[in-house]
């Protein structure tokens, strides 16, 4: 940098060596035996990812166009794509994040780590491109629907061809539940199921469909003579090309015109008898359709901590070298408590947000207590990562200043990108109705809390004081839940949006605690635990707490979260 021109250019080469915090936290819950054959995947795709910026770039500035017609003038409902957005599809379908969970080879190795693979390298991919991460998403999900619950040679093959890495055989999914009349109220849906004989044809509108032209859809339609609401969906899977000429029956009206994730189409289509496969009848249509939005929340949640971690990164890398004042502004008090701030809470819900992944790792494997943990730590964790992101982009732009307005930088597209976060795959308040319902239900609120114990004694001989003082908040915690259960149904919805915050919280200071006992990890966990303490809304203004004992933990997490 010189001097008069005092404007950092921050292009990370590798975001994986960028982090070696995220390398510590991995070499610590990863075996050693595993962790060695995982961490030449994350380093490429890190190395990748960097480098795919301008790939991101280009993908979000030409974003798809619909061909709605031929030279003749018939239709062919089309979608043109820039040639980066293909690049990106190669870079991460073909690493795996989601063709590793599904091959045997692998899963007989790293079985027990499976989704956290694939989520590891997810994360390093979505500091670039969030857009593309969406598909990837669906991907996974619909190959995840059908290997579970769905049999017969046409599953088998979506599944094999959803899960390869081989750009020529891959299909893409999607999911297609939204219509006209609401989102979040899925059992309003009106599209029609129709049966002739052993076979299934769809009609009707769908208004938000993210991947629009993908290969294989699951589709939420009622079923003949159903019952109202959710009860009388069934799920279908859809295929664009079986049988053949089948997408002349699915008419692509528009792609919208969005605020961000503008590299992928997000259209409106009608089903115009359409042919499909049952995959789940009435009763247990949109039951299977909620374990494919969990996993989508979680995609959702890792997206989340990954534009936070972008975020972070780009402003440290400017303060860095920026003066301001003939200082850096790394040397500036109230700069650097702002992104201590900053790094506190991107690495706060980092660890819970793996948390979550590595539960459902062992959930799928069928460990009893991991299911409750997963049914409840996933819409906690949608519910407030994607906020945060928000947050944390914005917060981030502010200390770079005036160039990370331009869009020459990084931070107007991840701000653009982090605002869907909170509303796809389910709104705050829906995703806080959905904790009420597992805790009344499933009393999944009795696993949540005996992980917070156990996360607190593993860590009480690292810093007894914190241990002690992340208990009281749990005691309250619990006490608040009980409140809020007592209470009639309108003010126990309140009580409980308000109770996903502090859960959170203590969540990742437990967490904190008890992954700071890896000596890679210690000095800035502690000091992460330290200042999440010190704020209790995760979104609540950076730097803005007066707290002089604080101070020490600023260097300590300014130079865990940048190497450079
Ligand atoms: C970019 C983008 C891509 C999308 N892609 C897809 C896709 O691929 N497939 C798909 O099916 N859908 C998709 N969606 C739709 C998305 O899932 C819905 O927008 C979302 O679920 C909210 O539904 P809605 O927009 O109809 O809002 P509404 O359901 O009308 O909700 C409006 C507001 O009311 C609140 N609200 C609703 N019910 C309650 C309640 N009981 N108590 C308190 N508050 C309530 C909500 O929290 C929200 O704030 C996409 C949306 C966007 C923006």
């Amino acid at each position: 940098v010189t001097a008069e021109k005092n404007i950092p250019l921050v292009r990370p080469d590798n975001l994986f060596v960028a982090d070696p915090l995220a390398d510590a936290y991995w070499g610590h819950v990863v075996a050693p035996e595993h962790y060695a054959e995982l961490r030449p995947r994350l380093h490429r795709m890190g190395e990748g990812a960097a480098r795919a910026w301008q790939l991101a770039e280009l993908a979000d500035r030409n974003p798809p166009v619909l061909e709605t017609h031929d030279d003749r003038g018939d239709r062919i409902d089309r979608v043109l794509y820039d040639q980066a957005h293909d690049r990106l599809e190669e870079l991460s379908y073909g690493a795996g994040i989601v063709a590793l969970k599904y091959d045997p080879d692998f899963m007989s190795r790293h079985g027990e780590h499976g989704h956290l693979a694939g989520f590891a390298l997810g994360y390093y991919f979505a500091q670039t491109e969030m857009g593309v991460y969406c598909p990837v998403c669906m991907t996974d999900g619909v190959a995840r629907i059908l290997a579970r619950h769905a049999d017969g040679a046409i599953a088998k093959e979506t599944v094999e061809r959803l899960a390869t890495t081989d750009p020529d055989r891959l299909w893409q999914g999607a999911m297609f539940l939204t219509e006209r009349q609401g989102g979040s109220d899925v059992g309003a849906n009106i599209v029609e199921a129709r049966q002739e004989g052993d076979r299934w044809f769809l009609s009707g509108h769908k208004w938000f469909c993210s991947n629009v032209d993908a290969d294989a859809v699951l589709v939420l339609a009622r079923m003949p003579g159903g019952t109202d609401g959710t009860r009388g969906l069934g799920m279908f899977l859809l295929l664009r090309e079986r049988p053949e000429g089948n997408a002349k029956h699915i008419v692509i009206e528009r792609i919208k015109d969005k605020l961000g994730t503008r590299s992928i189409p997000t259209g409106e289509i009608t089903l115009e008898d359409a042919e499909a496969h049952l995959v789940a009848g009435e009763g247990e249509g949109f039951r299977l359709m909620t374990e494919m939005l969990n996993l989508s929340r979680l995609y959702n949640a890792v997206a989340s901590v990954a534009i936070m971690r972008r975020a972070v990164l780009e402003a440290l890398a400017h303060g860095a070298e920026r003066e301001a004042f003939k200082e850096r502004l790394w040397d500036l008090p109230l700069w650097r408590t702002t992104m201590a701030d900053l790094v506190a809470e991107q690495v706060g819900s980092f660890v819970s947000v793996f948390e979550v992944v590595r539960s459902l790792d062992r959930a799928d494997a069928g460990e009893e207590e991991a299911k409750k943990l997963v049914r409840i730590m996933t819409p906690l964790a949608k519910g407030i990562t994607g906020t945060q992101a928000i947050w944390c982009a914005s917060e981030a732009m502010e200390a770079i200043g005036g160039n990370a307005y331009i869009e020459s930088s990084p931070m107007p597209r991840l701000l653009r990108d982090a605002q869907v976060l909170p509303i796809w795959e389910g709104t705050t308040n829906i995703l806080a109705l959905d904790v009420m319902r597992s805790v009344r239900k499933e009393r999944t609120h009795e696993a949540l809390f005996a992980r917070i114990d156990a996360a607190i004694e593993g860590g009480r001989t690292i810093a007894p004081d914190l241990a002690a003082t992340v208990e009281r908040r749990s005691k309250e915690l619990a006490r608040g839940l009980e409140s809020a259960m007592a209470k009639d149904i309108g003010e126990g919805q309140r009580e409980i949006k308000a109770w996903l915050e502090p859960a959170w919280r203590v969540l990742e200071l437990s967490l904190l605690l008890e992954n700071a006992k890896s000596p890679g990890l210690r000095h800035p966990f502690v000091a992460a635990c330290r200042r999440l303490l010190a704020r209790p809304l995760s979104t609540g203004r950076a730097g803005a707490c007066v707290a002089p004992h604080l101070t020490p933990t600023e260097d300590t997490l300014l130079h865990a979260a940048y190497a450079g």
